[in-house]
C-alpha cells in the first residue's frame, strides 16, 4: 500500500496544474500550500474514501 500519492490540481489563482503529494495515512486533512508557479497560498482540503478514492478541494485562501 502506498502511503503517498502524487495528484495534480489546478491552482485557483493562475490556473496552472501543480503536483501535490497526498499523505494517505491521514484520511481528512486540510492545509495551505503555496502554488509553485504563482506563489499564492492555496487552501487544500483532502478527503480519502474507504476505497482510497481521493477527493481534493482547492480554494482561495480567503474563501
Ligand atoms: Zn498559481
Amino acid at each position: 500500500m502506498n502511503e503517498c500519492q502524487q495528484q495534480s490540481v489546478q491552482c485557483p489563482y493562475c490556473g496552472e496544474l501543480i503536483e501535490l503529494s497526498i499523505d494517505f495515512s491521514a484520511p481528512n486533512q486540510s492545509y495551505i500550500e503555496d502554488c509553485s508557479v504563482c506563489c499564492h497560498p492555496i487552501n487544500i482540503a483532502v478527503d480519502i474514501d474507504f476505497d482510497q478514492q481521493v477527493h481534493l478541494q482547492v480554494t482561495h485562501e480567503n474563501e
